[in-house]
């Protein structure tokens, strides 16, 4: 989680980062046990259309801080190793974006959507 977080890359550089675990394990080659372990999330293959959804409630309030959303935005940093990172696949362009307007108990939902260049 990041508190008063100001980018989209922000929180997606805390969602991906590598989570310290206070479990051990064994290893399933040679039987030893992890003193340390994390775990890491990764993508391995990303979708054509990105949808990302903010959860801005927290403790039954809304989190109203303010976050940045480029207009581009690469996945590339967070896919395994093996998955086909070229820009075609991992490179998104802002098209719309719908927002809460109100508090927690009610409010409005609007959207701004990208046509032709142009935003609306
Ligand atoms: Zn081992």
């Amino acid at each position: 989680m990041v508190p008063h977080a100001s980018s989209l890359e922000d929180l997606l550089s805390s969602f991906f980062e590598p989570e310290k675990l206070s479990d051990f394990y064994l290893c399933n080659k040679c039987g030893k046990s992890s003193k340390k372990s994390t775990k890491t999330l990764q993508i391995w293959r990303v979708p054509r259309f990105l949808i990302i959804h903010l959860k801005r409630s927290q403790f039954g309030k809304k989190n109203t801080d303010p976050i940045t959303i480029p207009e581009s935005l690469s996945l590339k940093s967070y896919m395994t190793i093996s998955s086909d990172k070229s820009a075609r696949y991992c490179q998104y362009n802002l098209c719309g974006m719908i927002m809460h307007q109100g508090v927690i108990e009610g409010g409005h939902y609007w959207c701004n959507v990208k046509e032709s260049g142009k935003w609306y």
